[in-house]
């Protein structure tokens, strides 16, 4: 099990996120971040500090959005940990 990142994440990128987490499993893709679902302890500190509400437990990820599932854990593996909060998209 784990927390998945999904569409509202595309194009913002706060990073809100990925300062909360204790384990260091956000990656960062080029329009959106990903959790490692291997590494993801299901801590749910990372879903109150989304702006957007990207993020939702693996079961709870609404319909339209479930392909983010399968997302995550591919995109996750080919991209660079992401570990401190960023300029948003918008403003870089
Ligand atoms: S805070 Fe939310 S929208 Fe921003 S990068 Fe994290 S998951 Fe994406
Ligand atoms: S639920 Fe916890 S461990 Fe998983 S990504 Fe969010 S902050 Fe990290």
């Amino acid at each position: 099990m784990a927390h998945i990142v999904t569409q509202p994440c595309v194009g913002c990128r706060y990073t809100d996120c990925v300062v909360v987490c204790p384990v260091e499993c956000f990656y960062e893709g080029e329009k959106m971040l990903y959790i490692h679902p291997e590494e993801c302890i299901d801590c749910e500190a990372c879903v109150a500090e989304c702006p957007v509400e990207a993020i939702f437990h693996e079961d709870n990820v609404p319909e339209e959005w479930k392909n983010y599932i399968e997302m995550n854990a591919e995109m996750a593996s080919q991209s660079k940990v992401i570990t401190e909060k960023k300029k948003p998209l918008a403003e870089s």
